[in-house]
C-alpha cells in the first residue's frame, strides 16, 4: 500500500513493558557510574550528563499493521564513552544494545579509581603507573 490509505494509525503509544524495564535499567547503570565518577574524581561534567531519549521512529518506519519498530536510544554524556565511539551524544539502535554498552561501560567505571597523587584514572586496587618513578 502506498502512503495514502497505507498503514494503520496506532489508537495509543505502545510502548512494550519490556522496553520500560530496559531503558530503566539503562537510566540505573549510568546514574550510578556519575554518583562514584563525582565521589572518586568529582569534577569535569556538563549540565546534560545523563539525559536518556528514547526515539520512536518516523511516519516512514510504520508496518502495515501500523506497529512501530523498536524505539532507539539516545544518551548524552560527555564525561563516559558509553558507545565506545567518542563524542558526547550516544547512539544506540535500540534499547537491547544500549543496555549492553552501558553495562560495559559501567563496570569499567566501577573498577576504576582515581590516583590521589597525579588525579590520573587508575585500576582500583592498583598503583598509578605515573607515580611510579616519583
Ligand atoms: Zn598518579
Amino acid at each position: 500500500m502506498g502512503f495514502l490509505g497505507g498503514p494503520q494509525m496506532p489508537e495509543r503509544l505502545a510502548l512494550p513493558a519490556r522496553v520500560v524495564d530496559i531503558v530503566s535499567e539503562i537510566q540505573r547503570l549510568v546514574f550510578e557510574m556519575y554518583d562514584h565518577y563525582i565521589e572518586r574524581a568529582g569534577y569535569g561534567w556538563k549540565s546534560s550528563e545523563g539525559a536518556l531519549t528514547i526515539e520512536l521512529g518516523t511516519y516512514f518506519d510504520r508496518a502495515e499493521d501500523g506497529s512501530m519498530p523498536s524505539p532507539s536510544i539516545s544518551i548524552y554524556s560527555y564525561i563516559f564513552d558509553l558507545s565506545g565511539r567518542g563524542g558526547r551524544t550516544h547512539y544506540f539502535d535500540n534499547p537491547r544494545v544500549a543496555l549492553a554498552a552501558v553495562r560495559e561501560a559501567h563496570a569499567r567505571e566501577m573498577r576504576t579509581a582515581t590516583c590521589p597523587t597525579c588525579e590520573s584514572d587508575i585500576e582500583a586496587g592498583t598503583e598509578c603507573r605515573w607515580c611510579l618513578d616519583g
